[in-house]
C-alpha cells in the first residue's frame, strides 16, 4: 500500500487516482468536510464525506485531534480555498480525541497556554511551522560547514573544564547520598562527584573543539550545551544547542568572515526551503501586531527582516568605538538606559546591544574588541595589552546571538592570564599542551541555536522555539 503524503496530494500528484492517506483531523465541518493535517506541510486536505453512507456513530468519533485512515479519489475541488479534494470511499479511526478532554481545539490558544502542553503544541500549525523551520536551518547548518570543508566533532557531554568561567555549570553525579566522600572538614566533597573526580554538563564544546580543530583544521560541533543560570528571561534556556565551529590559522577577520557568511548563508537557505512556513509565521506576527500601538510594531514583515539580513553587510565596531556611541546617545526623549554605561571596561546590557543594533545602526552588528578583564580567560590578547581579539554578533530582536574570538596561542601569555585569575593550571593540562605542541593562530565562535530559530521565526519567546524548554520552571516532561 503506497501511503500518500499530504504534501504530495496539494502538490496535485495522484489526481484521480484511488489514494490512502493517514493523519490527523483537524475540523470536521457540516457531517461532511474533514480537514486532515500529516505533518507533511502546514496546509490541511479536505476530505470530503457522504454522511448518508457512514455509520452515524462512525462519524461521531471524526473529532479534531482523531487519527484517521482515510481511502478515496483525488479529484479537482469544485469549493473554494483548495484545488484538490478527496472523495472518501472507506474511513477508520485509528485514535479517537475525546472533544470533552482534548486540549488542542481549533481555535486560537496563547503561547502560554501552550508551553503547559508541550507535548501537545506541536499539533498547531505555529508549532508545526516553527519547528519546520527549526528542522531545515539545522540541516541549512550541517550542509554549509560540509560545503566548506569543515568536519562535523562531537565534544563531550560530560566534561571536567569550564569553558566560560563563569560557574554555571551543572553537576553529574555519582555519590552515593547516604554515605558520600567527605573532605578534611567533613563536608560533603563534591570534587569527588563522577566516581572520584569533578564532572559537570558541558556548557561549551569550545575548549575540545580547539584540540580538533589543530589537528584537522576546521571543525564544527552542534550539540545541546547547559547552564544552571537562574535567568527567567526570553533569551536563555538551562539547555539549549550551540553551534560551535573553531578553525586553525584563521584570525578574528577571518573568523568575523566565517560568521557573517554563515549566517547569512543558513537564513537564506530556509528563506528559500521554507517558504510556506515563513509565510504563515509572518501572517501570525501581523496578526499579532496589530493589537499593538503603532510605536511597537515592527517595521519590516519577518521575510523583508531576514532578507535584509542575507542582503547587507553587517556593521563591525570596535567595543570602544560603541562605548562612544552609548555614552553620548539619548536612547528616548525621556529615559536613558536603566544601566547607565559610564566608564570605557564596563559590560554591555542587552538595552545597550540592542541600541546599537535597533536604533543606531539599524543593521546586525559585530562588536569587537573587548576589555580583557570581561572577557573569557582563552581570548587572545592584542598589542595594547588590555583589549581582547573577541567578537560578538548583535542581532535586532535578539541581541547577542554570537559570541566568538581569536584564541590566545602563546603558552606564556595564555599561563600567565591563568595564573592571574586563579586557574589551576592542572585542570588545564590538556588545553595548554596544545600550546605546548605545533601551536598556531586559531578562532571559532558559538552561536546559540535557539536564539537563531528565534530569529529566522519571529518567535518572541525562546522557549517557544526548542521542542521541550528546559528553564527554572519547565522541566517537568
Ligand atoms: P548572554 O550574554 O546572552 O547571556 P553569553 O555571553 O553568556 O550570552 P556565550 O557564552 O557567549 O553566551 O555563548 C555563546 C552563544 O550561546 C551566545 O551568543 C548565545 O547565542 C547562546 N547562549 C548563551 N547562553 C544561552 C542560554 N542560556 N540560552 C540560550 N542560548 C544561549
Ligand atoms: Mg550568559
Ligand atoms: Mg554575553
Ligand atoms: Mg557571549
Amino acid at each position: 500500500m503506497h501511503l500518500a503524503t499530504i504534501k504530495e496530494l496539494l502538490a496535485g500528484k495522484n489526481l484521480l487516482q484511488e489514494i490512502t492517506i493517514k493523519g490527523w483531523v483537524r475540523t470536521f465541518r457540516s457531517n461532511r468536510f474533514i480537514a486532515l493535517n500529516d505533518g507533511s506541510t502546514l496546509g490541511t486536505i479536505q476530505c470530503v464525506v457522504d454522511f448518508e453512507n457512514f455509520d452515524e456513530e462512525l462519524l461521531k468519533k471524526v473529532n479534531t485531534g482523531a487519527a484517521l485512515k482515510i481511502k478515496g479519489t483525488l479529484v479537482e475541488s469544485q469549493g473554494r480555498g483548495q484545488s484538490v479534494e478527496i472523495q472518501v470511499s472507506d474511513l477508520e479511526i485509528l485514535g479517537i480525541a475525546d472533544p470533552d478532554e482534548y486540549p488542542i481545539q481549533p481555535k486560537k490558544h496563547s503561547l502560554e497556554f501552550l508551553r503547559e502542553k508541550a507535548h501537545l503544541r506541536i499539533r498547531t500549525n505555529t508549532f508545526a511551522a516553527i519547528m519546520r523551520v527549526r528542522s531545515t536551518l539545522s540541516f541549512a547548518i550541517h550542509n554549509y560547514f560540509r560545503e566548506n570543508g569543515f568536519n562535523y566533532f562531537h565534544a563531550p557531554i560530560i566534561t571536567g573544564s569550564d569553558a566560560e568561567g563563569a560557574g554555571e555549570m551543572f553537576r553529574v553525579t555519582t555519590l552515593d547520598e547516604k554515605n558520600p566522600p567527605l573532605t578534611e572538614d567533613g563536608d560533603v566533597d563534591y570534587k569527588q562527584d563522577f566516581f572520584g573526580k569533578e564532572t559537570n554538563l558541558t556548557v561549551s564544546g569550545q575548549l575540545e573543539a580547539e584540540a580538533y580543530a589543530m589537528a584537522l583544521g576546521k571543525v564544527y560541533t552542534f550539540g545541546p550545551t547547559f547552564r544552571a543560570e537562574n535567568s527567567n528571561t526570553s533569551r536563555h534556556l538551562a539547555e539549549f544547542w550551540m553551534i560551535e565551529p573553531e578553525m586553525a590559522f584563521f584570525d578574528l577577520d577571518a573568523n568575523m568572515d566565517l560568521a557573517e557568511d554563515f549566517i547569512k548563508n543558513v537564513i537564506s537557505y530556509t528563506l528559500t526551503h521554507c517558504q510556506e512556513d515563513l509565510e504563515f509565521l509572518e501572517k501570525r506576527l501581523l496578526d499579532e501586531e496589530k493589537s499593538k500601538p503603532q510605536a511597537q510594531r515592527s517595521d519590516m514583515a519577518l521575510i523583508e527582516k531576514l532578507k535584509f539580513v542575507v542582503d547587507n553587510n553587517f556593521k563591525r565596531v570596535s567595543y570602544t568605538e560603541a562605548i562612544d556611541i552609548l555614552k553620548n546617545c539619548k536612547p528616548n526623549k525621556k529615559k536613558q538606559f536603566t544601566y547607565p554605561i559610564e566608564e570605557w571596561g564596563t559590560d554591555l546590557q542587552s538595552e545597550h546591544e540592542r541600541y546599537l543594533v535597533e536604533k543606531h545602526f539599524k543593521c546586525p552588528v559585530i562588536l569587537f574588541d573587548y576589555p580583557a578583564k570581561i572577557k573569557a580567560f582563552y581570548m587572545r590578547l592584542n598589542e595594547d595589552g588590555k583589549t581582547v581579539r573577541a567578537m560578538d554578533i548583535l542581532f535586532p530582536g535578539i541581541g547577542e546571538i554570537v559570541g566568538g574570538s581569536q584564541r590566545e596561542e602563546r603558552l606564556d601569555v595564555l599561563k600567565e592570564k591563568i595564573k592571574e585569575l586563579g586557574i589551576d593550571e592542572k585542570e588545564l593540562w590538556w588545553y595548554l599542551d596544545l600550546r605546548k605542541f605545533g601551536t598556531a593562530e586559531h578562532s571559532g565562535f558559538g552561536l546559540g541555536f535557539e536564539r537563531l530559530v528565534l530569529f529566522a521565526t519571529g518567535m518572541g519567546n525562546i522557549r517557544d522555539v526548542i521542542p521541550f524548554p528546559r528553564t527554572p520552571q519547565n522541566a517537568e516532561f
